[in-house]
C-alpha cells in the first residue's frame, strides 16, 4: 500500500513534466495590426527565442509601417526620397521582382488607391471615378528610382508593403530560429503560418485553412512536413459594405478598385514566407483562370483556391495532403 502510494506520488511529479516536454512554449503578441503567436518545442531558451522573434518583428514594423510617421517607408512616402536600410531595400527589390513576375497583380505602389478607399484609416468610402483616375497616374513600379540604398519616388507615388510584410517577418523569424538551433517551431502571424523543422512526435504539421464563408471554421486541413510557409489572402479578411456592395482590402491595380473577382480565398504553400504572402495576394487579384495558368508556368509553390461559389481547388502537388474537404485537382 505504502509502496503504491509512493509510486503514485512519483508519477504525479513526473507526469506534468512529461506533458510539459511534449507541449510547446507559446508566446503571443500584437504587431503589424494582428495577433501573432510563436510556438517552440524542446528549447531551453524558448522564452528568449520567442522574445527575440517579437523584437525582430517590431523592428521590421518600425521600418515598414505606412501609418507610423517615423518609419522609413512613411518618411519616403512623405518626402519622395529616402535612404533605406539594407533589410528594407532587400524587401523592396524582392517585391519589385514579384511584381514583375505577376504582371503587376502585386504592386507595392498601390498605396494611394488603398488610402483613397479608406483602408488605412478605417474611414471607408467609395471614391469618384475622377479621384481613382487621378490616383492611378502615380501607380506603377516605373515611378520608383533606386540608386544604391537611396530610393526616389515620382510625385504622388507612395509605397506599401502590406501584402508581403507579415510573410517577410515570418520568413526572417523562421531563419532566426533555425540559426538559433531550434528544431521545431510554428509561427502564426495573422493568416501567415510558417513552420520550422519537423514536429517532435514525427507527425506532419496540421494547418487549418480558414473557411472564407465562416471565419470560425476550417474549409480544409493541410498536412505539411518540414519547414515551409502557408499563407492565405481573401477579400473576407477586411472589407466594408456600402449600398449592398462589398469592397475588400485587396485592390486591382488595373481598375484602382477593390478586386471583384471569382475567388473567395487563395492559400499559397511555398518554402519561403515572403514569396507565399506576395503570391497569395497576387493570385487573388488574378482570379481563378489566370491563377491556374500562373501556377502552371511556375515551379516554386502550390495553391488552394476557394471560389466564390464555394468550390475548393488544389494544385496537384497538394493531392493527398488535404483532409476534411471535397476538392478538385488542378493539373499541369
Ligand atoms: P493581409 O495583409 O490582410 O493578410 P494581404 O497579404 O493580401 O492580406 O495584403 C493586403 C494588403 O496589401 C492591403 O491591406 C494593402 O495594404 C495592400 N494591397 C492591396 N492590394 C494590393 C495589391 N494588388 N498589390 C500589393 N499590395 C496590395
Ligand atoms: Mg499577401
Amino acid at each position: 500500500m505504502k509502496r503504491s502510494l509512493a509510486l503514485f506520488a512519483v508519477l504525479l511529479l513526473i507526469l506534468p513534466l512529461c506533458s510539459c516536454a511534449a507541449k510547446p512554449a507559446e508566446q503571443s503578441f500584437f504587431a503589424m495590426n494582428t495577433v501573432m503567436s510563436v510556438r517552440i518545442w524542446h528549447d531551453d531558451g524558448a522564452a528568449a527565442d520567442a522574445a527575440a522573434v517579437q523584437a525582430l518583428v517590431n523592428t521590421l514594423e518600425r521600418a515598414l509601417s505606412v501609418t507610423n510617421p517615423g518609419s522609413e517607408i512613411a518618411q519616403l512616402n512623405g518626402t519622395g526620397s529616402g535612404t533605406l536600410s539594407d533589410d528594407t531595400l532587400y524587401l523592396l527589390e524582392k517585391t519589385l521582382a514579384l511584381s514583375a513576375r505577376t504582371g503587376s497583380a502585386l504592386d507595392p505602389t498601390l498605396y494611394p488607391i488603398v488610402r483613397l478607399w479608406g483602408f488605412t484609416t478605417d474611414a471607408f468610402r467609395v471614391p469618384s471615378e475622377e479621384e481613382i483616375a487621378a490616383a492611378l497616374k502615380s501607380i506603377g513600379t516605373e515611378h520608383i528610382t533606386q540608386s544604391g540604398n537611396t530610393v526616389t519616388l515620382a510625385d504622388g507615388t507612395m509605397l506599401d508593403f502590406g501584402a508581403v510584410a507579415k510573410g517577410y517577418a515570418a520568413q526572417k523569424s523562421a531563419e532566426f530560429l533555425t540559426r538559433s538551433g531550434v528544431e521545431a517551431a510554428m509561427l502564426s502571424f495573422g493568416g501567415n503560418i510558417q513552420t520550422v523543422g519537423s514536429k517532435p512526435d514525427g507527425t506532419d504539421w496540421k494547418i487549418g485553412i480558414q473557411d472564407p464563408f465562416d471565419a470560425a471554421s476550417n474549409a480544409a486541413v493541410l498536412s505539411l512536413s518540414g519547414s515551409g510557409a502557408v499563407v492565405t489572402s481573401g477579400g473576407y479578411q477586411r472589407y466594408f459594405e456600402e449600398n449592398g456592395e462589398t469592397y475588400c482590402h485587396i485592390m486591382d491595380p488595373k481598375t484602382g478598385a477593390p478586386v471583384q473577382g471569382d475567388l473567395a480565398s487563395v492559400t499559397i504553400v511555398a518554402p519561403n514566407g515572403m514569396l507565399a504572402d506576395g503570391l497569395s495576394t497576387a493570385l487573388y487579384v488574378m482570379g481563378f483562370d489566370d491563377a491556374c495558368e500562373f501556377w502552371r508556368t511556375s515551379d516554386d509553390f502550390e495553391a488552394i483556391l476557394i471560389t466564390n461559389a464555394g468550390d475548393i481547388y488544389i494544385t496537384e502537388g497538394l493531392d493527398g495532403r488535404i483532409d476534411g474537404a471535397q476538392y478538385q485537382v488542378i493539373t499541369r
